[in-house]
């Protein structure tokens, strides 16, 4: 790195710190790099994150399990915390199976999946245009439309595995979220209404649909929603009910069998 370089990346770095990013030499490095890249002049690109702005839309991607995921403004950031959902799932599909992904966003999961299993079929549907545009340009077969809504018949009974990470904040609890994700990231991909149940219920109702016998469904979640998704897991007469932990020890995904 030459010196001048060096020099911007120290002031780059400094302006972060003081506008209180936790991790601003990485941000830093981040930034310099799509400004490199043509998006934009640094300083531009520094004012966008001051704002708030997630670090994904101004760099126009995220690493999402070791890929380049690319994440278009105005869709939904994929969470490090998913990529352990996303790993279980290419567990559970064989190398020529069936996998659905619901409110796919910017397809992460989907691409995930299509990576590591490229002979399978991978159908991802989201409600929102803008996410499904950009989950297309990763690479995922996306369809516009409400959860199952999209998805073509002939999957009728035939997904293996059946993922989703569906709005699942308590609308009460939707201003405890911090502020820059309140402020910029789409209410649409974190209200889940009164408990925050409410589409993880309609997903779950979904994958008793489209899974074969033997299928496997993994529902993204929080708080305390394990116990209530598990009863109507058991209620549509799924079974092999496993709640996992994330990297905090608290409850993130539900697994349940068909
Ligand atoms: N707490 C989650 C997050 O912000 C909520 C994600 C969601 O509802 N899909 O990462």
């Amino acid at each position: 790195m030459g010196e001048r370089t060096t020099g911007e990346r120290e002031r780059v770095l400094r302006t972060l710190a003081r506008g209180g990013f936790v991790a601003p030499g990485a941000e830093a490095d981040a930034l310099l790099e799509a400004s490199s890249e043509g998006v934009g002049p640094i300083e531009d690109l520094v004012a966008r994150r001051l704002r708030g702005e997630p670090l994904a839309w101004i760099t126009g991607w995220v690493r999402f399990c070791g890929l380049r995921v690319r994440v278009d403004r105005g869709v939904f950031v994929p969470r490090p915390h998913t990529e352990a959902l996303a790993r279980r799932a290419v567990e559970l599909l064989p190398a020529a199976g069936i996998a659905v992904d619901l409110c796919t966003g910017s397809g992460a999961v989907g691409a995930v999946l299509g990576s590591a299993r490229p002979r399978a079929s991978v159908v991802a549907t989201d409600l929102d245009l803008v996410a499904v545009a950009c989950a297309q340009r990763n690479g995922v077969h996306a369809l516009v439309g409400d959860l199952d809504g999209p998805l073509p018949l002939s999957l009728r009974e035939r997904v293996d595995v059946l993922t989703a990470v569906v709005p699942y904040v308590p609308t009460e609890e939707l201003h405890l979220l911090p502020s820059d994700v309140v402020a910029n990231e789409p209410r649409l991909a974190l209200d889940g209404g009164h408990r925050g149940t409410t589409v993880l219920v309609r997903a779950a109702e979904a994958a008793a649909r489209w899974l074969r016998p033997g299928g496997t469904v993994l529902l993204e979640l929080g708080g305390d929603q394990a116990g209530e998704v598990g009863t109507k897991l058991a209620d549509l007469g799924l079974s092999e009910i496993r709640v996992h932990q994330d990297g905090d020890g608290r409850d993130r995904a539900i697994e349940a069998r068909r």
